[in-house]
C-alpha cells in the first residue's frame, strides 16, 4: 500500500525542510517504493521547488522562511548568487554567493559536486563547467564579486556591460585564492 505521488512529494519536501539533503536510498525506504519512484517524485518536486538532485541523493536549496546563511561569512544565502558544495562523507557547504564558495571550496579536498546558481537565469549550474565573472560592476554580495554563468558567451557579454573579467572556473578560483592571501595574510 503506497501514498499517492503528491502525498509522497509533500512528505518528502516536509524531511528536506527538516535535514536540507537526503539519500535517494533512505527515501525509497523510508516510502516503500523503488529508487526510480523517488527520482520520478524529485522531478516532478523540482520544477515548483528549489530541490537539487546529486549523486544519489537530494538537496533542498533554500526555503522562503528558513534561508540558510553562509558558512564562510554567515552571510544570508542570496537566492540569486546562491552556490552550494557537496563534499565526500554527506558534507554539505553553503556560500552566499561564489566568491565565499570558492574559498570554502580550499577546505573540501575532493568535492563532489560543486553547484551556482547561473546569474541570467537563475538556474543552478555544476560551477566546476560554468564561466564566472570577477570585480564586475554589479557588486550584491562579497567584494570582488563574482557572478556565474552557464556560459562562457554569456560572462563574456555581461563583462562587456558591467566591466570585469570573464573567467572560467580554474582561473577564478585561483584569482580569488591570491587575492584572499594577500589580503588577509591568513595563509602564509
Ligand atoms: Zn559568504
Ligand atoms: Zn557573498
Amino acid at each position: 500500500m503506497s501514498d499517492l505521488p503528491v502525498v509522497r512529494q509533500r512528505r518528502i519536501l516536509e524531511w528536506l525542510r527538516e535535514s536540507r539533503s537526503l539519500e535517494i536510498e533512505a527515501l525509497a525506504q523510508r516510502l516503500g517504493v523503488s529508487a526510480m519512484t523517488i527520482h520520478r517524485d524529485l522531478n516532478h518536486l523540482m520544477r515548483e521547488h528549489p530541490v537539487v538532485k546529486v549523486r544519489g541523493g537530494v538537496v533542498l536549496m533554500e526555503t522562503n522562511h528558513d534561508a540558510p546563511s553562509c558558512d564562510l561569512c554567515a552571510a544570508a544565502v542570496s537566492p540569486r548568487t546562491a552556490m552550494i558544495i557537496h563534499g565526500t562523507d554527506e558534507q554539505i557547504l553553503n556560500a552566499c554567493c561564489p566568491h565565499c564558495g570558492l574559498l570554502l571550496l580550499e577546505d573540501i579536498s575532493s568535492p563532489t559536486l560543486v553547484l551556482a546558481r547561473d546569474f541570467l537565469y537563475g538556474r543552478m549550474v555544476n560551477a566546476q563547467q560554468a564561466s564566472f565573472v570577477l570585480a564586475s560592476e554589479v557588486a550584491l554580495c562579497c567584494a570582488p564579486s563574482v557572478l556565474c554563468f552557464a556560459t562562457f558567451e554569456d560572462a563574456a557579454r555581461f563583462q562587456r556591460g558591467f566591466g570585469g573579467e570573464a573567467l572560467d572556473f580554474s582561473t577564478v578560483w585561483a584569482q580569488i585564492k591570491d587575492r584572499h592571501r594577500s589580503h588577509y595574510h591568513l595563509h602564509p
